[in-house]
């Protein structure tokens, strides 16, 4: 079977009745590269930028930025890179900020919420990005959007960055992407007014199944409620796609469900345009898809968000694939 999907490696994903996904790479460094493309990634759907912050005790310079970017958006060669600003709090500390500690810090003072308050680490990371946009195909996406203000505010952080540069001479590119990830509810209710101001959205599920069912993922006896099969979780999906094309933008997903093999079924069926995983995922989702049909599974899928449970919609899942092999 691997040799079956190595054959795959510089193939574009194309299903069984001829539609188009993109298959994309979460990485965390730039030494991931290598993997990405051993595996065949048609760009890099997650740059996880905290790495860059983290392991140290001082914050990283615009330049140490700049050069990890640069590294990444060069040795993709202008297929898409969507670097995620620095999204730090929750499960992921940086103790040299001496932030209070929180009762709960998933719900609490992280990511872009910690970026709009703190500024100057946030300005920094933007410029050491904007720099680098000449390099490649990047695509810059905001964590944890939970209103459309904050969109708002972030993107006018970034103009204002773009403005110094441009008038300090540097060279920037001219088309850069500005997306948000879509993990807290709110944001997947009202995805069509956010559909109108942001160029793509990323579904988070790794956050939006928590935040959803109110279950915390790192908490084992909760763990049973962590469902990504639910179909509050896949009618939240289809409304931030439908929203996404209504407006004619696009939609990914970065969480661990767009690498799962029972929800690839689903998440074609439900119109997702790119699917953001660990690289050594791809070439089996390359395989998988090429022998689906899109319009099979947008049926599938149609049936799938009226069943009642997770469990329900596994087996309905489970049955049709099984049909189709
Ligand atoms: C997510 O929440 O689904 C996601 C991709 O981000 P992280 O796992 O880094 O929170
Ligand atoms: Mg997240």
């Amino acid at each position: 079977q691997r040799a079956e999907w190595a054959k795959l490696v510089n193939e574009q994903t194309v299903t069984a009745d001829g539609h188009h996904v993109e298959l994309a790479a979460n990485i965390g460094t730039p030494e991931d590269l290598k993997g990405v493309k051993a595996n065949g990634a048609e760009g890099i759907g997650l740059y996880r930028t905290e790495f860059l912050y983290m392991g140290r005790d001082t914050l990283p310079t615009e330049e140490e930025q700049f050069t990890a970017y640069k590294a990444v958006l060069e040795g993709m060669k202008g297929k898409p890179v969507v670097v995620r600003t620095l999204d730090i709090g929750g499960d992921k500390e940086l103790p040299y900020l001496n932030l209070p500690h929180e009762m709960n810090p998933f719900l609490g003072f992280r990511a872009i919420r910690l970026c709009l308050e703190e500024q100057d680490i946030f300005r920094t990371q933007l410029r050491a990005l904007l720099r680098a946009s000449v390099y490649g195909n990047l695509k810059i996406m905001f964590p944890m959007i939970a209103t459309v203000n904050e969109f708002r505010e972030a993107k006018a952080v970034l103009l204002e960055e773009h403005a110094k540069l441009e008038s300090e001479g540097t060279a920037l590119s001219e088309n850069i992407e500005l997306g948000i990830m879509v993990e807290i509810p709110s944001t997947a209710v009202i995805a069509d007014l956010f559909a109108k101001e942001v160029d793509f959205f990323s579904i988070g599920t790794n956050d939006l199944i928590q935040y959803t069912m109110a279950a915390d993922r790192m908490n084992e006896r909760v763990s049973y409620l962590y469902q990504p099969y639910n179909p509050s979780i896949l009618r939240l999906v289809k409304m931030v796609i439908e929203a996404a094309h209504k407006e004619g933008k696009w939609t990914g997903m970065c969480g661990e469900m767009a690498g799962d093999e029972l929800a690839i079924p689903l998440l074609l069926g439900l119109g997702l345009d790119e699917f953001s995983m660990s690289a050594t995922s791809i070439l089996k989702a390359r395989a998988q898809l090429k022998h689906l049909s899109k319009s099979d599974m947008e049926a599938l899928a149609a049936e799938a968000i009226t069943l009642s449970t997770a469990a329900e919609v596994v087996e309905r899942v489970q049955a049709s694939t099984q049909k189709n092999n």
